[in-house]
């Protein structure tokens, strides 16, 4: 499909929701409901010497702008393709003698835009940037503070030889950028890099369990040559048949937090209270609180509750430990924290969940392998039961728990995982998205070694481990930050 094409959608007013999008024929899983370029996009202030300012991949070596000393880009190439979007911020860099933070460069690089191409740039945006909600009635005293300060600072950076615009046009901005910065993530969608605006995807409402979800795809190399843009271009994905007429949906927030969470982070974010169908009937909080039975027996209040506190300060414990960088600790912490929850709490049960998840990451970087498939074999069948069947997170999850056990040596769960997790992929990401082409790999590599292993175990086991020794561990990054659940940028 080509970019911009919208035409399985259309604008349609909600009843309580304001505008919104629905599908204007059926749609089945896995079709791209629609594809959009970046209006506008950044990358953040924290990874700007790490990340390429054009294609937004992270790279080891960058080149920077020889210029305002501050872009940097994969090659000559990422560097052209972007120049048209970083010849004013360049000037303006360098007449202020530093880069602003992220929001500011943001919200400039969108009325560049604006004052280039206009407010719509392609027939296929359905809205332009002045028609979408700024909260800026709903925002708390100390954002509106901040944000007064980013239009002060933006008036500093912003040349006198732009366009000029009011302070009231420059704020709605910035009101725009705070509820509907878009995340970007890397090729590898396993790290948030920048942010960005979308202005098609701000129309499309939230629903706790939504029938799309919504990828970056960062194109191949080929079309990040020839395509000004395309290299940052979303693409609304769906979950399963969608019906003519159907509202178009996406989850803001996790769905792996109980109902009236999920509700608060959306009121605190993005301003509204959640009616969805999951929200009302609170449906899945029973499992996502669920406790173990022994012998028929119910843990008493008392002991559930002194585990839920325990796990509660073991996970700050652990999130302190995994940011200084030491590993033995979170597992010291995880295995502890296991063995208290494992009488109590049933495998549904978030804070369960959210142990295991970082014990098997953790210990799967440390190479335990056998002890961390143990643990993401859990997790994924905890998932399983609480996530749509085609949820992006279960995907991604199913993922790392294939290539634990695979690294591990248990061949066939390896396989079998690697397998399930590339359907899912198949509809979340599509089959060009640079994971998925891993997952294709890695599904071939392992459907190999299992009819190898069938033949002889033996010669399977030797060949594996001495693989293992030759070859560092592709998949398994540094552990970071708890992946990517959050749609639009947390503040
Ligand atoms: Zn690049
Ligand atoms: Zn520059
Ligand atoms: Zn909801």
């Amino acid at each position: 499909m080509t970019l911009g094409n919208m035409e399985n959608v259309e604008v349609f007013d909600t009843e309580g929701k304001g505008r919104g999008l629905r599908a204007a024929k059926e749609l089945c899983a896995g079709e791209v409901v629609f594809a959009e370029p970046s209006f506008a996009a950044v990358v953040f202030d924290s990874l700007s010497a790490q990340v390429c300012h054009s294609c937004f991949r992270r790279q080891e070596k960058l080149h920077r702008c020889g210029q305002c000393r501050f872009a940097q880009y994969c090659n000559r190439t990422c560097q052209r393709a972007c120049w048209e979007e970083h010849k004013q911020e360049c000037g303006a860099i360098k007449n202020y003698g530093k880069a602003p933070n992220e929001n500011i460069r943001l919200a400039a690089r969108i009325l560049w835009r604006i004052g280039k191409d206009g407010g719509l740039v392609s027939d296929g945006q359905l809205t332009t940037l002045d028609e979408l909600e700024d909260h800026m009635a709903d925002m708390p005293e100390e954002d509106l503070k901040e944000l007064k300060i980013d239009v002060h600072n933006f008036l500093d950076y912003w040349p006198r030889g732009s366009r000029q615009y009011n302070v009231d046009c420059i704020s709605h901005i910035f009101g725009v950028i705070n509820c509907n910065g878009f995340t970007l993530s890397d090729q590898r969608g396993l790290q948030a890099v920048g942010v960005g605006i979308f202005p098609n995807l701000c129309l499309v409402n939230h629903d706790c369990w939504p029938n799309c979800t919504v990828i970056l795809n960062h194109g191949n190399q080929t079309a990040l040559n020839s395509v000004y843009h395309s290299q940052r271009r979303i693409e609304l994905r769906a979950l399963g048949k969608i019906a003519k007429g159907e509202e178009l949906t996406v989850g803001y927030v996790d769905f792996l937090n109980v109902s009236t969470d999920r509700q608060r982070l959306l009121k605190q974010q993005y301003f509204f209270d959640c009616t969805c169908e999951h929200c009302t009937n609170h449906s899945k909080d029973d499992l996502m609180m669920a406790t173990k039975e022994v012998d028929g027996k119910e843990p008493s209040e008392s002991v559930v509750k002194e585990v839920t506190e325990y796990s509660l300060k073991a996970l700050e414990k652990i999130e302190k430990a995994r940011t200084e960088g030491n590993y033995h600790e979170v597992v010291k912490l995880c295995r502890e924290a296991l063995e208290k929850q494992d009488p109590v709490l049933a495998d549904t049960h978030l804070l369960h969940l959210r142990i295991l998840s970082v014990a098997s990451e953790v210990l799967s970087y440390l190479k335990f392998f056998k002890e961390a498939a143990g643990y993401a074999h859990r997790m994924v069948e905890g998932y399983k039961k609480l996530y749509h069947a085609n949820n992006a997170q279960l995907g991604m999850a199913t993922m790392r728990s294939g290539v634990t056990h695979w690294h591990a040596g248990l061949i066939e769960d390896g396989h079998s995982m690697i397998c399930k997790a590339y359907a899912i992929l198949m509809i979340t990401h599509g089959p060009s998205h640079a994971i998925t082409k891993d997952l294709e790999a890695m599904r071939m590599q392992t459907e190999m070694e299992l009819r190898m292993f069938k033949q002889n175990e033996y010669v399977y086991h030797t060949m594996r481990e001495a693989a293992l020794k030759n070859q560092p561990v592709s998949m398994m990054t540094e552990p970071i930050e708890d992946g990517i659940k959050e749609m639009f940028r947390k503040k």
